[in-house]
């Protein structure tokens, strides 16, 4: 009999990705509306020691599954391991970050076990009469919810959009740490690691911000976003954008908010220039207090601002910038 939820936390270096958190918050969720455990998998080599990072936040029960060909990620090795735990532990639900690693390990599995995935989702639940997990996810460019539910085969699997869920800490420090081993599938890697590149970005993370700075096809240009390091700097805030600037070689991919790029929840969004298309929308719109500065008053961004204006950024962002550095200088005086 399946049961209990499974998250794979995903790690690199020995760090573990936040995604992997946040699943563990709604995985606890759907434990709770169902009876049954949390479960984290845990694989690499010597990361038995995040355990306890995993039972704050919201496991009863880690697996690990430890091996020095485990360092770095490997389709094959990963996927040999997974199957591993699924085939013994027989889950009831898997779930997955939806990061590079997520989406290729997650449909490598359901092939392998003949179950359903869901890749993408944005919303989990329990349906409460059939018990079955409700896999919610944007299809058609976002343009329909789709809610997909797998009847017939275990585990119901699904990868879940990073930084859609929220983390939670749980006062409990400690859980039941299964240290396990499985085959793998060949003697040697089938693929193997020759090098790990890593692209150093001078951009903060737009995900980890609490304050964002976000402009549209409405700043113009390329010096549009040039004029915003003023304000960001006297908010302490990260610049982010829209596809459009993106697109237009204007800012960086990494800076991308919405349904293609990132999914964020700062304290702040100050969506600058911004229309607030439903692919735009779809990557900000729980951020805690959103402020827009549009010319035009029908734009659909104003439907989700908490505070809008009407008007030309190119005469508000210089206004803004010289009252929040006065205010600031004032708090400084007192
Ligand atoms: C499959 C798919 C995925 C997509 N994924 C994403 C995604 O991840 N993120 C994303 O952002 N988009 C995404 N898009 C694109 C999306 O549909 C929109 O085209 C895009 O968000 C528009 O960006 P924008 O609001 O900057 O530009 P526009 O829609 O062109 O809006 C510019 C706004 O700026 C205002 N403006 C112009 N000048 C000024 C000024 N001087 N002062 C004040 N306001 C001014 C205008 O009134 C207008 O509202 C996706 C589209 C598809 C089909």
């Amino acid at each position: 009999m399946s049961k209990d939820i499974y998250v794979f936390i995903e790690q690199r270096d020995n760090k573990l990705e936040k995604v992997g958190i946040e699943l563990l918050g709604k995985a606890r969720e759907l434990a709770d509306d169902l009876g049954q455990e949390v479960v984290g998998m845990l694989i690499g080599e010597n990361v038995k020691e995040e355990a306890e990072v995993l039972f704050r936040h919201g496991a009863d029960k880690v697996i690990v599954v430890e091996d020095p060909r485990l360092k770095e990620y490997l389709s094959e090795d990963y996927a040999d391991m997974v199957y591993g735990i699924i085939e013994k532990y027989e889950p009831e639900i898997v779930l997955f970050g939806a990061t590079s690693i997520g989406r290729d390990l997650a449909p490598n599995l359901a092939a392998r076990v003949h179950t359903g995935l869901t890749a993408d989702c944005t919303k989990l639940e329990i349906d409460p009469e059939s018990k079955l997990l409700m896999m919610t996810r944007p299809a058609f460019g976002g343009n329909l919810m789709a809610t997909i539910v797998c009847e017939d085969f275990r585990p119901q699997m699904a990868t879940v959009r990073p930084g859609v869920m929220p983390s939670i800490e749980v006062e409990k420090t400690d859980g039941e740490v299964i240290e396990d081993k499985f085959e793998f599938s060949h003697k040697e890697p089938v693929v193997r690691l020759k090098e790990v590149l890593k692209i150093e970005s001078s951009k903060k993370d737009i995900t980890e911000a609490n304050i964002l700075i976000s402009g549209g096809r409405g700043m113009g240009g390329p010096e549009g976003f040039d004029t915003l390091n003023g304000l960001a700097k006297e908010l302490g805030a990260e610049i982010a954008s829209s596809r459009a600037a993106v697109d237009s070689g204007w800012i960086e991919k990494s800076q991308q908010v919405g349904q293609t790029g990132k999914t964020v929840r700062p304290e702040l969004y100050l969506a600058l220039g911004i229309s607030g298309a439903i692919q735009h929308l779809a990557g900000m719109e729980d951020s805690d207090l959103i402020i827009a500065v549009n010319k035009d008053d029908g734009a659909p961004i104003f439907d989700v601002a908490d505070l809008g204006v009407v008007g030309d950024l190119n005469a508000i962002v210089p206004k803004l910038e010289e009252l929040v550095r006065k205010e600031r200088e004032l708090s400084e005086q007192l």
